[in-house]
């Protein structure tokens, strides 16, 4: 497994990223020529970081142009985003942060980590899949698989606005059960699909 990190992603030209998508989806890449087709596999997991304007500044310091600034993350685009199933806004790291004590050490993330992938083998073994991130969506919406009507509900209600596509949902399914492997849980409750559907959208971050 790769993890192409992709720094200040809106300075990559739009086509590159949208390059992405179709590998990003299908976990191989597809070159097209006259006579044939050649599959090749590219299973990997992209972090993209943007700053929220060119410069980089943040809150009142920023010297960039009204019209850069706005159509700076727009340079994402929408069906890219889609694809992106874990939206952080990280805010800038001030004096207090640097006297806070230290979060988890690596080591005891990565044995929580080893668990939840065990628990996805243990769970797929029947079926030719080993992590939920390969799971189709479509098993995933049916029995026994798919979410009681009270963990459906927000899912229902985000799609009802637009804010969730298809696509979307599919992938909110597979973070709930990734966040429930994370705890240990057999099952995602409420909370993992809910919080699988704010990472899609955090406050902060603008979809184009
Ligand atoms: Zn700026």
């Amino acid at each position: 497994m790769y993890f192409p990190f992709l720094d200040e992603a809106p300075e990559f030209r739009r086509d590159v990223l949208d390059g992405l998508r179709q590998p990003l989806e299908s976990g191989e890449v597809v070159i097209a020529r006259a006579d044939r087709h050649v599959r090749l596999p590219a299973r990997f997991q992209l972090v993209l970081a943007a700053n929220p304007c060119p410069c980089g500044s943040a809150g009142g310091q920023c010297v960039c142009p009204p019209f850069r600034r706005n159509g700076y993350l727009g340079r994402l685009s929408g069906p890219l985003l889609d694809r992106v199933d874990l939206k952080l806004a990280v805010s800038a790291v001030t004096r207090g942060d640097l006297a806070l004590p230290p979060g988890e050490p690596t080591a005891v993330v990565s044995a929580r980590v080893a668990l939840a992938r065990q628990r996805q083998q243990e769970r797929w073994h029947e079926l030719p899949y080993r992590l939920n991130s390969q799971v189709p969506g479509a098993l995933l919406r049916e029995a026994p698989w798919r979410p009681a009507a009270r963990e459906r509900r927000p899912l229902e209600l985000a799609m009802d606005r637009g804010a969730l596509t298809l696509r979307g949902l599919d992938r909110a399914l597979r973070v709930a059960w990734t966040l429930a492997d994370l705890r240990g849980a057999s099952r995602p409750g409420l909370d993992d699909v809910t919080l699988a559907l704010d990472l899609r959208t955090p406050t902060g971050v603008r979809v184009a």
